[in-house]
């Protein structure tokens, strides 16, 4: 062992002595060498603690959803100004106008030509989504005034296997409305009633499809659910009988199928978090008051969305700081698609202009009645109230 030493070290303060510059290039390589191991070292480190927080995230033993308890203290976020700004620049008064709202603008009563075109518009515009949306028909046929008709509702889900949802709904079928003989060709288009807010609903998605595909991927506790509703309008008289086709077989739908996947106890209706409705939308100076004590909270998001716009100088033709939606005003119950789901205890936000637009259910509610800054601004509101609701 000894020999093997003492022979060894002469060779190597040889070398020393043979090269000074062959010393200083082996420095610089142990040195990088060491410098890379270093770096090595904090980057494994690094690498590690993520995984670690990402595993201690995902490891977590799910908690039992409380549907009904869950649904009290959700708790929204609190998007920063610069985020807001972000996502309100993504709506688009132009895709909303042309691609959104130009194809509900034709007669569209259940069962109809037209009503089929329109339920085939929302398909493709959801399908045109990077998002990824589970959409369904729930169709069926119900006596009416005028004979058995057929309906479809339209159900567009952004996660399935979520606890809970958040459910944004209109009714996309207009009314039977006679003809003016002096004006034959003048039909009834419903424009405010109900096309301008399903047009909102899909430029809400359309805006921010790459933030709710984000959303999904996190597979959040509360996901965010769409529904078009046929037959919400009266055939003659309305009435429980003649009214609110989609929006009662839905409901009685939704509380028949066991929510989440083998529960004995909830069904989906118990998963929605909240019903928020939009109908009577697109005339100027609108005015929406909270029409249920158990949702005021949610109703004052609004307010302070439709504040915190005006003062960030996001909303347009908008002089007072508080234009649409009014606290602490009773305007009575309306009768409307959230009465089915209400009635099985859903929590509802119904956003539903009062008084009613003067044109209401007369041919004249078309395209041109419709206020640009009044719908652009209102759905701006709707981006912010879902960016705080989903936390998006
Ligand atoms: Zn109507």
């Amino acid at each position: 062992m000894k020999s093997v030493r003492y022979r060894a070290a002469p060779v190597r303060w040889g070398n020393v002595a043979r090269c000074r510059c062959e010393q200083t290039w082996m420095c610089r390589v142990r040195l990088l060498l060491l410098c890379f191991c270093l770096l090595l070292a904090m980057t494994l480190t690094l690498a590690l603690s993520l995984s670690n927080h990402h595993t201690v995230y995902h490891d977590l033993p799910p908690r039992p959803p409380d549907l009904f308890k869950d649904k009290l203290t959700h708790q929204p976020g609190n998007p920063t100004v610069a985020h807001l700004k972000r996502l309100v620049s993504l709506v688009s008064w132009e895709r909303l106008w042309y691609a959104h709202l130009r194809p509900f603008l034709t007669e569209r009563q259940p069962g109809t030509r037209g009503n089929r075109a329109v339920r085939n518009h929302i398909f493709s515009r959801l399908d045109s989504l990077a998002a990824g949306w589970s959409v369904d028909v729930d169709s069926f046929i119900s006596e009416t005034p005028r004979g058995p008709i057929s309906f479809s509702n339209i159900l567009a889900v952004l996660d399935p296997t979520a606890p809970r949802r958040l459910l944004l709904a209109c009714h996309y079928d207009s009314k039977f409305i006679p003809a003016d003989p002096s004006e034959p060709h003048k039909v009834f288009i419903g424009a405010s009633d109900s096309a301008v807010p399903c047009a909102m609903m899909l430029e809400l998605v359309t805006a921010l499809d790459l933030h709710l595909k984000k959303h999904k991927q996190l597979m959040p506790r509360v996901t965010l659910q769409l529904a078009f509703f046929d037959g919400g309008e009266a055939f003659e008289q309305w009435s429980q009988t003649d009214s609110l086709y989609g929006s009662r077989h839905l409901a009685e739908y939704m509380s028949s199928i066991p929510h989440p996947v083998g529960a004995e106890q909830t069904t989906l209706i118990d998963a929605v978090d909240l019903l928020v409705l939009l109908d009577l939308i697109g005339a100027p100076d609108p005015m929406f008051v909270n029409h249920f004590e158990n949702t005021a909270r949610w109703f004052d998001r609004l307010i302070a969305a439709e504040k915190r716009l005006h003062d960030m100088g996001q909303l347009s033709s908008h002089p007072k700081e508080q234009s649409y939606f009014v606290k602490d005003l009773n305007m009575g119950p309306v009768e409307d698609d959230h009465l089915p789901f209400l009635q099985k205890g859903v929590p509802v936000l119904h956003m539903i202009a009062t008084p009613f637009p003067s044109f209401l259910h007369t041919l004249e509610d078309t395209a041109d009645k419709i206020h640009r800054h009044t719908v652009e601004n209102l759905t701006k509101v709707l981006v912010v109230f879902l960016a705080e609701y989903l936390r998006l």
